[in-house]
């Protein structure tokens, strides 16, 4: 079985660099699909309240008998429930949907700035990190500005910030912003949602390596030093989607990709989504 390499978060605890995503994955399917992931060898999952799946991903890990410390979990907090007192209640929802006693992440899931309910929020994240509820806290969608505003009014630096990220959205400002602060970057959306795997640059280099172009991607990925949750739920590309510790993109290469940067969002604007 692969061995998945881990980065170290600013609080010290180990996440891997690979993990498992959710999203638009229904309630009823999600269990299989975490279960095909488990089995292959994913420990990290990647899931949200607002997904509707905790409680499919909590049954998947329930039945996979893996130690739960050596599973990584990841929730988000939904934001119709910012606000300090709606944090907490919140949490403990998507706890007991996940069947779980604590998470190894939690997120805010967007800083939906017109509302400006996230540091308050985030006292409320940093209460239950002090709890040990969550072994670490972070953002989700986070700009420079929001997140800048978040270190001007706490102690706490998020360990990390999930955005969207890919070869069309190379994000380098805020990436460069994540270095200067010791804030992990964790791409969503890596593959675009694989609007990027026909690229001519992303198939060539595929074909070169004799690997897929979702491989590629998620190579370039990690040897920007990102971390990645590829969704997928067939099972032959959850497996392919993991073997990619046996190659390494060259310098060419990876300037290749770094042409494809367009700006090109799939998602929404951080900065409008209220
Ligand atoms: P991805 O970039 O992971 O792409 C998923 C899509 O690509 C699916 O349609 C899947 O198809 C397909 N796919 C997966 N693997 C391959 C492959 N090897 N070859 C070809 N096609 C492939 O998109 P997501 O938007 O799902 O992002 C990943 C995760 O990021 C989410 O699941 C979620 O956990 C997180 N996320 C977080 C957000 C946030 O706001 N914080 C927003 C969006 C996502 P199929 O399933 O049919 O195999």
């Amino acid at each position: 079985m692969t061995s998945i390499p881990h980065i170290t978060l600013n609080n010290g605890v180990e996440m891997p660099r690979l993990g498992f995503g959710v999203f638009q994955i229904p309630d009823e399917e999600t269990t299989a699909a975490v279960s095909t992931a488990l089995t292959a060898g994913y420990r990290s999952i990647d899931t949200a309240a607002i997904y509707g799946n905790e409680r499919g991903v909590g049954r998947a890990l329930a039945e996979s008998g893996i130690s739960r410390g050596e599973l990584f979990v990841t929730t988000k907090l939904w934001n119709a429930d910012q606000g300090y007192d709606s944090t907490l209640a919140a949490f403990d929802a998507s706890l007991d949907k996940l069947g779980l006693d604590h998470v190894d992440l939690y997120l805010i899931h967007w800083p939906t700035p017109a509302r400006d309910l996230y540091t308050d929020t985030w006292r409320a994240m940093e209460k239950l990190l002090a709890d040990g509820r969550t072994r670490a806290i972070g953002v989700s969608n986070f700009q420079p500005a929001h997140l800048q505003r978040l270190l001007d009014h706490s102690g706490t630096v998020p360990a990390v910030n999930q955005v969207e990220l890919h070869p069309g959205l190379q994000q380098r400002e805020l990436r460069a912003f994540h270095a200067r602060h010791g804030i992990a970057t964790e791409a969503w959306s890596p593959l675009a949602q694989g609007a990027v795997l026909k690229d001519e640059a992303i198939t060539s280099i595929a074909a070169r390596h004799e690997v897929t172009p979702a491989q590629v991607v998620l190579r370039w990925h990690l040897q920007t030093g990102n971390v990645v949750i590829p969704k997928s739920v067939t099972p032959q590309r959850i497996h392919q989607n993991l073997d990619v510790f046996g190659f390494e993109l060259t310098a060419d290469d990876i300037e290749a990709v770094a042409s494809l940067d367009s700006g090109m969002r799939t998602g929404p604007d951080p900065d409008t989504l209220n």
